[in-house]
């Protein structure tokens, strides 16, 4: 723990590396308190490393009748299309219709329209089946009747959060990974003053003072912040998905599945040159203290899904790349069936400590500014929470001297890493302006990612910082070597710890990202 960045009193420490304490950290360090972030483990190392990747308005959360939460997700959706373009694109879903299956063409339509409107934009048009096999050739094509196209947006979850930290910390703020808060400090009436931290791998403490404390630790708020609702707790459900790839089933947009065995939807979702089927949505289990992973039931059952809508395609299991689970931080009377719990957060309020839990990614901001208006009583000055300034820097036009980069790898680039993007460039060595075989990473993102982001471990830097791990066969083993040739100036690893790190990144990868069975 670097114990000189923690002197003084903060105004508000976040608890909580993942997209919702990043939201609220990007706020509070724009509207000028002195803020620290700590998360117990890597940055976007919970669920926002592991979700679906969309940033949607939510057509299920609409047919459950919350228009609220589907209006807001929209809202929020068109917005960050805008001011975080290159991170945040358009992607198109393709939805089949079958004879007989429900929704229907009409329900759906109606549907699709309130969703446009929410956007204040039509993109949804409907398809008769020679159209549709003909964008979608390998469908299947009995009973199909049809089918629509409608619009969402995608995300790489991980980066996403990385660079609201990024961005919050050039602007002031300060942010440490592994560093996990063991304890909230209160006075003698119960008020929040400060923090207990423990480095979570050396195991130093350190106590710091604080005007408020905001819990943004999704599953595990319960840990810090027991329900004040006897009735409504935590319940972890966790989702899985399955990585292919892209090759296997070449297309270009989305395509949403009824499982034909219970009729949840599911997606396969081409993402960063590879393809992500998922999700199963069930219960984890109260043990959140282990890392989440997928089971060969919930493989068996997403094969399922893939096999009745493309029996064509030979894809199978083994097929597969790698696995990726995580678990929703859903709010629970513990009643209903999983996939029909409400999506919605709460905001609960104890005297100086906020906790905020049960979001999703698309609506972080929202959350932001709830979680501070809870908070602004407790902080210093006359707190105005707004939430209307543009999310990051606008990506500049392609710089001249960059020429040679294509304008679409620049918007990338920008779009993920902000303003070193350009230094990412600048500095790379021709032959690291490419590619790693499989992916849309270039070579040169790692080097600068692995100096600048607090990289602690070699899972850090291939699971998050990039997403090589998961996009690559045997989690990039056979790039091992390189990487570490090229980030070697980077990291301060002798030989003997990189050795270790390979070791104990493959071990880790295996454990819980290799394909089941
Ligand atoms: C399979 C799946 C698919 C999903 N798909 C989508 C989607 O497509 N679009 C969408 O909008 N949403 C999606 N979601 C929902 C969304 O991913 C989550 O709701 C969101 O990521 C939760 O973010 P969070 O910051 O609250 O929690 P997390 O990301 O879990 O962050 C909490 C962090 O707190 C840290 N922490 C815990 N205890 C402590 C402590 N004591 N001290 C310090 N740090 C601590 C944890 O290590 C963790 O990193 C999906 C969820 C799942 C599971």
């Amino acid at each position: 723990m670097n114990l000189d960045k923690l002197a003084g009193n903060w105004d508000l420490v976040v608890i909580g590396g993942g997209i919702t304490g990043a939201g609220i950290f990007r706020e509070a360090v724009r509207i000028g308190l002195k803020t620290l972030l700590v998360e117990k483990n890597d940055f976007a190392w919970g669920t926002s490393s592991r979700s679906s990747k969309l940033i949607h308005g939510g057509l299920r959360y609409l047919k459950d009748g919350r228009l609220l939460l589907t209006y807001d997700s929209v809202r929020q959706r068109q917005r960050l299309m805008k001011e975080a373009a290159g991170m945040i694109e358009p992607i198109n879903f393709m939805v089949p219709l079958y004879k007989g299956a429900s929704p229907g063409r009409w329900t759906l339509k109606a549907g699709l329209s309130i969703y446009d409107v929410m956007a204040g934009a039509k993109y949804h048009s409907h398809y008769n089946a020679r159209q549709f096999t003909r964008m979608i050739p390998r469908i299947n094509q009995n009973g199909l009747t049809g089918g629509f196209r409608f619009m969402d947006a995608q995300v790489d979850d991980a980066r996403l959060v990385q660079r609201l930290i990024n961005e919050s910390a050039a602007a002031g703020g300060t942010a440490l990974n592994y560093t996990a808060a063991v304890e909230i400090i209160r006075n003698r009436s119960g008020r929040v003053n400060g923090v207990r931290l423990e480095d979570s791998e050396t195991r130093d403490t350190r106590t710091i003072t604080a005007s408020a404390v905001i819990n943004a630790t999704g599953t595990w708020a319960e840990q810090l912040h027991p329900s004040p609702q006897k009735d409504l707790h935590i319940r972890p459900l966790r989702g899985s998905h399955l990585i292919f790839p892209g090759w296997l089933l070449p297309i270009n947009q989305a395509i949403t599945l009824t499982h034909p065995a219970d009729k949840r939807p599911l997606f396969i979702i081409p993402w960063e040159g590879a393809l992500l089927l998922g999700t199963t949505d069930l219960d984890h289990g109260n043990d959140i203290s282990t890392e989440a992973k997928i089971t060969k039931e919930e493989a068996r059952y997403m094969m399922e899904a893939l096999t009745a809508y493309f029996p064509s395609s030979g894809i199978r299991l083994e097929d597969a790349i790698s696995s990726l689970a995580g678990v929703r931080p859903v709010l629970s009377k513990g009643n209903r069936p999983p996939s029909q719990e409400s999506r919605e957060f709460i905001v609960w309020i104890n005297k100086g400590l906020v906790t905020v839990t049960g979001g999703k990614l698309t609506t972080f901001r929202t959350l932001a500014k709830d979680a501070l208006t809870a908070a602004a009583p407790y902080l210093p000055g006359k707190t105005k929470v707004k939430i209307d300034e543009p999310v990051f820097v606008p990506t500049p036009q392609l710089p001249k001297q960059l020429n040679g980069l294509d304008p679409l790898t620049w918007r990338r680039l920008y779009g993920r890493y902000g303003k070193i993007a350009e230094e990412m460039v600048i500095g790379a060595n021709i032959k690291d302006l490419v590619p790693i075989t499989g992916t849309h990473t270039l070579w040169a993102e790692l080097p600068l990612l692995a100096r600048t982001e607090q990289v602690r471990h070699l899972s850090d830097l291939m699971l998050r910082r990039v997403r090589i791990g998961l996009l690559t066969q045997d989690g990039g083993r056979e790039f091992l070597d390189r990487i570490q040739a090229l980030c070697e100036k980077s990291l301060p690893w002798d030989q003997a710890r990189w050795e270790v790190e390979k070791q104990e990144y493959i071990e880790h990868w295996e454990s819980f990202h290799s394909v089941p069975g």
